[in-house]
């Protein structure tokens, strides 16, 4: 049985590099990570700009009275000299001025008669936002590897970069399997249980950033799930996900079936606890993973193997493990396989959540990390955490 530390290397030696870069419209970017620097294209500010309402006047203007001449709006063309000595013209956040200007607040003016106003200090340059001042032309503002967050996409418009070059968002299939389920609509028969599981993946896969392309449930039936293994490796999916069926029993075709599809078998169990019974697999770079039914393990194992493989895809490169305080008085049952233990991350602490078994989704809404508990039981109250939200 492979250990949780050498799976994650060979899934990273699965996954090589990105998937392939592509042109996108700005406002399908969210979330994708960028592919290409981003420079520049003229001075930011392109042009001094106003950062106050108030008036323009010469640099030279004194404090006392002076005659108002017109109106700069904003977006409109500044003058190409500033007004002459003893005039002064309106301008609003966001002017374009006139080089070798000064300006004054409207708080610092008083109305006078006869078109004139009162300035009540001497104009100046410090509410200027000067040409060029943020950035110059070509200056690289994003680098390959940025997260299109809400922040970067407003900078992308801002420079009229409206089709960056982002990476491909990962395509996932998803087949589900067992006898036993019904949809959530449907009130299961004795014996029966809902599936939980296929809304637990398209919420983590939305999570994820990557695109649920197919999902279908099938019954145990050998035949049945072959078919719908064929109909989901017929898709663009990158990765094929299979609940259920991963482990050795009789209704448990994951690993034959997809090692007669012509997969790789690179692992069928794992030594974490939930999560054992987890199957690994690849066919000409495309991977497959039978994740075992139980909705616990679903959760450990898509976080730990899952969602590394798709920040690699996705190029964020793999999820940093942290440290955090153990909580006093936190009871651990350690196992010989090691141990992702829901849990409560807050700050630097870490609060153990009680689960019963591998099936307990009770837990699950108030998971946000997964706590490692090491086989060998441990007196250290610093531990491993992965963040799962
Ligand atoms: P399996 O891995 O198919 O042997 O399933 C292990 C356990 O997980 C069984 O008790 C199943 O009933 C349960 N299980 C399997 N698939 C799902 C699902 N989609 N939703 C909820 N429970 C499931
Ligand atoms: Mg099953």
């Amino acid at each position: 049985m492979i250990s949780v530390t050498d799976l994650w290397l060979q899934l990273d030696a699965l996954t090589p590099s990105p998937l392939p870069a592509e042109r996108v419209p700005l406002g399908s970017t969210h979330n994708r990570i960028l592919r290409e620097p981003i420079l520049a294209p003229e001075d930011q500010p392109p042009f001094d700009r106003s950062a106050i309402d108030g008036y323009l006047t010469h640099a030279e203007q004194p404090a006392g009275l002076v005659t108002l001449q017109g109106t700069i709006a904003p977006g409109s063309p500044a003058p190409t000299v500033p007004p002459s000595v003893g005039t002064a013209v309106r301008i609003l956040t966001g002017s374009a001025l006139p080089a070798s200007a000064a300006i004054i607040m409207q708080e610092d003016t008083k109305a006078a008669d006869n078109g004139c106003i009162h300035l009540l200090q001497p104009p100046s340059t410090k509410h200027i936002r000067h040409r060029g001042s943020q950035a110059r032309a070509g200056a690289q503002l994003l680098a390959p590897g940025q997260l299109l967050n809400a922040g970067a996409l407003a900078l992308l418009a801002s420079l009229g970069a409206t089709t960056p070059l982002v990476t491909r968002r990962a395509r996932v299939a998803h087949l589900v399997t067992g006898g036993e389920l019904v949809s959530p609509e449907a009130k299961p028969a004795f014996g029966q249980i809902r599936d939980s599981n296929s809304t637990l993946i398209a919420a983590l896969l939305a999570d994820a950033h990557a695109d649920l392309l197919w999902q279908q449930h099938v019954s145990d039936s050998r035949a049945a799930t072959a078919g719908a293994l064929a109909v989901a490796l017929s898709t663009t999916a990158d990765i094929i996900l299979i609940s259920g069926g991963a482990s050795v029993g009789d209704h448990d075709h994951t690993g034959s079936l997809l090692a007669a599809q012509g997969f790789t078998i690179h692992c069928d169990k794992v030594a974490s606890r939930p999560g054992k019974p987890f199957i690994a697999a690849s066919r000409d770079g495309r991977l497959a993973f039978g994740l075992p039914g139980n909705p616990l393990s679903h959760f450990v194992c898509f976080h730990l193997f899952v969602k590394r493989v798709l920040a690699r895809l996705a190029g964020t490169g793999p999820i940093a493990l942290i440290h955090a305080q153990l909580a006093p008085h936190s009871e651990l049952r350690p196992d010989p396989r090691e141990t992702w233990w829901p849990a409560l991350l807050t700050h630097d602490s870490v609060t153990p959540l009680p689960w019963r078994d591998s099936s307990d989704l009770t837990v699950l809404a108030r998971a946000n990390a997964l706590l490692r508990v090491p086989s060998t039981p441990s007196d250290n109250s610093r531990v491993e955490v992965l963040r799962c939200s």
